[in-house]
């Protein structure tokens, strides 16, 4: 078998209707030329939905990143080889609107609770915000399960949420059973584990043109929500070693860095991987170069790769100022 590269896959594009057009105008995707687009999800092995290979030997023979994880499994994953599927989800979402209010179980709830998918930890990284722009991200102090359940029958459910004002860069990370909402002007890029449970707890009180709200799964969200955690606010990086590498995330499902990289430094050439582990690299601002990556062009804003654990360390060339995330396995 050829052995693997620096992998690009086709992004799977998502036209909900709370969608925008900055995933086209910040982030380049080629999403038409009138329509919203929501959510373009750039590495994703959760059931039919999959990532396909862009470039290279393994794009010919339109492999997908749930073959990868079935065929080499040990040359994709490393240490956590054995993994029956592809363990994290990573997308962009540009959300005009706000979306409702939500909950996830973590993974032993769900498994109580005899769902498919595990439960889900997430994180998000701020790309642009308008001034008006919110995010909801845990309960206020002091608010218990018993006031957050009079909350929503009284449908004053905002009242009793963590507002932050988002600015560009911010990363606000919601571990499971934290209650969270995107607001509206906000485009992210958002890690999780790859999982559907999603318990809504809150959908700002809105119908459709007839008059039907969403349903809503208040009984489960209430049982899963924590209650101790209490307001969540951005996360502060922490250096991590190299100049101008910052850790966001060390959590138990995922963990989150952010490279920011100035002009190429031929006396400290910067690698990315050689950890055994396998590494999503998503590039915010600029552009870069990854060795042995088959694609003609650099990786720029909005471009993903996901670097196997068995092709070793890649070099990693900014062409000029450039911002990107590092996710990896605990
Ligand atoms: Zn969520």
């Amino acid at each position: 078998m050829a052995p693997l590269y620096p992998l690009r896959f086709v992004p799977l594009l998502r036209r909900y209707i709370w969608g925008g057009r900055r995933l086209a105008t910040i982030l380049h995707k080629d999403i038409g030329s009138r329509q919203p687009c929501a959510e373009s999800w750039e590495i994703c092995d959760h059931r039919d939905d999959q990532s396909v290979v862009a470039h290279g030997p393994l794009a010919a023979e339109k492999t997908t990143l749930h073959q990868l994880v079935a065929e080499r499994n040990r040359e994709l994953l490393g240490r956590h080889a054995g993994l029956e599927r592809f363990p994290l989800l990573l997308k962009f979402l540009d959300a005009a609107d706000r979306l409702s209010v939500q909950v996830h179980p973590n993974d032993a709830q769900a498994m109580r609770m005899g769902l498919a998918d595990p439960g889900k930890s997430e994180a998000w990284v701020v790309i642009a915000a308008e001034p008006q722009s919110r995010i909801y991200a845990g309960l206020k102090a002091g608010v218990d399960r018993a006031t957050l359940a009079w909350a929503i029958t009284r449908r004053r459910c905002e009242h009793y949420l963590h507002v932050i004002t988002p600015r560009v860069g911010d990363c606000i990370y919601l571990p499971s059973g934290t209650v969270h909402a995107l607001g509206g002007g906000v485009l992210v890029a958002e890690i999780q584990q790859s999982s559907d449970t999603t318990f809504r707890l809150f959908d700002w009180n809105r119908v459709d043109s007839q008059g039907r709200s969403r349903p809503l799964h208040v009984g489960p969200g209430l049982a899963v929500a924590r209650y101790d955690l209490g307001p969540v606010f951005p996360q502060q990086p922490i250096p991590a070693g190299p100049p101008g590498i910052v850790r966001l995330i060390r959590g138990s499902r995922f963990c989150l860095d952010r490279w920011h990289l100035a002009q190429p430094d031929p006396a400290r050439p910067l690698q990315c991987g050689g950890d055994d582990r396998c590494h999503l690299v998503t590039v915010l601002q600029g552009a870069i170069r990854l060795q042995g990556d088959p694609a003609g062009s650099p990786l720029g804003t909005g471009g993903t790769a996901l670097l196997p654990a068995g092709i070793g360390p890649v070099l990693v060339n900014p062409l000029g100022e450039t911002i990107l995330l590092d996710a990896y396995l605990p």
